[in-house]
């Protein structure tokens, strides 16, 4: 702590996860790790619909074009209502209505396609991350984390870890070294006497038997 030494690369839950967080981790030296939300167009989730990684944007002239060969007609650069930068991409109407391929584009009855991005940074990283995170390589390193929440569970429940008894850095520090320190040492006479971790629920009857055999 005194050396103010930043992690390489920080394992996170989805609820610390979004494009934006991970790029500002980037700039500051930081690789944040973990599970980015799907797109959630019903396009992506139907192998044989149109979703955005069919079409093809040109960043520079400012429109798309659909996998049917058709220009989208209108591209606005706007915000979220959490006020994040998007693009709002509509095509046309004459296009879309007679299109043999409708059906695997949108569900409206009236309307032409339209879709929603990230600007070319987001919009690209999202893509490179979301295909990262599909791979073995990547779920065989994100299991690093696997357990951590079920350790922090224990904290907070058996050492009260989030809250602090005393004023001060220095003393809380001093608290969780010994709150760590202290789970240590429950989590190795728990693995030593065969009693599962914490978080892996368990029958009673199953605990009574860990228990018993642990006596014995
Ligand atoms: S519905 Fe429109 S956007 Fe979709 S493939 Fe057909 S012409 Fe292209």
């Amino acid at each position: 702590m005194a050396a103010r030494l930043k992690p390489d690369e920080e394992l996170v839950d989805a609820a610390y996860v979004s494009v934006d967080h991970v790029l500002t981790a980037a700039q500051h030296g930081i690789k944040l790790t973990g599970p980015l939300p799907p797109d959630s167009g019903w396009q992506a989730r139907d192998p044989d619909a149109f979703d955005i990684r069919n079409f093809t944007i040109d960043w520079d002239h400012r429109h798309v074009t659909c996998p049917d060969g058709k220009q989208s007609r209108y591209w606005r650069e706007t915000h979220s209502r959490d006020q994040l930068p998007i693009i709002q991409v509509t095509f046309r109407l004459p296009d879309c209505t007679p299109c043999p391929d409708r059906a695997r584009c949108t569900r409206s009855e009236r309307n032409a396609r339209a879709m929603t991005f990230r600007p070319r940074e987001q919009f690209e990283a999202q893509q490179h991350i979301r295909a990262d995170q599909a791979t073995d390589s990547w779920k065989e390193h994100y299991a690093l984390r696997a357990g951590v929440e079920g350790t922090m569970a224990q904290e907070s429940s058996h050492c009260d870890v989030h809250r602090a008894r005393y004023r001060g850095l220095a003393r809380t520090h001093l608290q969780h070294v010994l709150t760590a320190t202290a789970l240590n040492l429950v989590r190795t006479d728990a693995w030593l006497s065969g009693i599962p971790p914490a978080g892996a629920w368990t029958s009673r009857l199953t605990r009574l038997h860990g228990t018993l055999t642990a006596a014995m």
